[in-house]
């Protein structure tokens, strides 16, 4: 019998037979047929030495090539500073030892918003290994995001969350958090705005760009606004909140024109309306909850990387941009001390305070 030829349309033919399931199993090992011709030391030079070869440590360009590691990766030397490094060096990948396809899975897992010991499951890793690379990972998403600029129609508000110290048992053993150990899901000691709060002033366009940090505990005030939304929004858009005096002062100061949505409801002249916004919420407060609770300290990464997740449409397309940012990233923290982060500044300040 004659073998029979396949061409990509014959092969999209049998595609287009598989089971649902068959099929998404399917584009992943094709996805990850491609990357093994993609070895990461290839992708990380071809970004870092875009424009010419440049020295990590000291920036200078005269580099040149200066033989292999034992292990087979490329090693450079720097004539100006005199120091020899690999093409990981102050990346997110120094240090690591893993392979292209393990990190692209890895990037994946996050991409599908997965656990820490689901991630690790699928990419052979320990917890401790993809919390750090999951930090990481956030991290280079806040440095490639921290000039955002939103334009045209900006719609904002604050959202609050209840404070978490997850992760910091030392925050509750020394007392210093002011309060008993809150269980999961649980409701806060206090009622209203209280200091058990952190207020997160938030802003999206209408292309999709989003920013949002923590400011402080309690109610939002003008500061916070500022604090989080200055030089995130061009002079020339216009925008749109609800009621809040905060805004108000915060658009005069920007320059920028205003429209008040009263209670945040309903839409004025058929354009302005903070429907993005609430939505906006409402994905990140989803978000967060899949992790089942984000500790405070670690919040505003967890901010940014669902701000990524929103602008992009499919699980390829996520992967791929976080696989664009991790390897732009320039990063030389080491790997021991993203664990050992002390709670925010407001945290800080609070719990000396709560200690006189
Ligand atoms: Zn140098």
């Amino acid at each position: 019998m004659e073998k029979q030829r396949h061409t990509a349309k014959s092969v999209m033919e049998l595609f287009r037979q598989l089971p649902e399931g068959e099929r998404a199993e399917f584009l992943k090992m094709l996805g990850e047929a491609q990357d093994g011709n993609e070895d990461l030391e290839t992708m990380l030079t071809e970004k870092r030495f875009s424009g010419g070869r440049v020295c990590p440590i000291c920036g200078g360009v005269h580099v040149q090539r200066n033989g292999r590691r034992a292990n087979g990766s490329q090693k450079f030397v720097c004539k100006d500073c005199g120091k020899t490094f690999s093409i990981r060096k102050n990346t997110i990948f120094s240090g690591t030892h893993k392979s292209a396809s393990v990190w692209k899975e890895f990037l994946r897992c996050m991409s599908e918003g997965l656990s820490l010991d689901k991630t690790a499951e699928r990419c052979g890793i320990t917890h401790a290994t993809a919390f750090v690379w999951r930090h990481k990972v956030l991290d280079a998403i806040g440095d490639a995001l921290k000039d955002t600029e939103l334009t045209g129609i900006v719609e904002a508000d604050e959202a609050f969350l209840p404070v978490s110290y997850k992760g910091d048992r030392k925050a509750f053993d020394g007392g210093g958090c002011g309060r008993k150990p809150r269980k999961r899901g649980g409701c806060n000691h206090k009622r209203g705005l209280s200091d058990e709060l952190v207020c997160l002033p938030c802003a999206v366009d209408r292309k999709g760009k989003a920013i949002g940090r923590v400011a402080k505990l309690g109610k939002c005030s003008a500061a916070a606004v500022k604090a989080v939304l200055g030089g995130h929004v061009s002079a020339k858009a216009t925008l749109c909140t609800d009621g809040e005096a905060s805004y108000r002062k915060f658009s005069k100061g920007n320059g920028n024109g205003l429209v008040q949505i009263k209670g945040g409801k309903g839409t004025v002249k058929g354009i302005y309306h903070i429907q993005h916004l609430n939505a906006y919420h409402s994905r990140l407060k989803t978000f967060l909850a899949s992790f089942r609770g984000v500790s405070t300290k670690y919040l505003n990464n967890y901010l940014t990387w669902n701000n990524v997740m929103g602008a992009a449409r499919s699980l390829a397309e996520k992967t791929s941009a976080l696989m664009d940012i991790a390897v732009s990233a320039l990063f030389s923290e080491t790997s021991l001390a993203i664990p050992k982060r002390s709670p925010l500044p407001i945290l800080v300040e609070k719990q000396s305070k709560t200690k006189l």
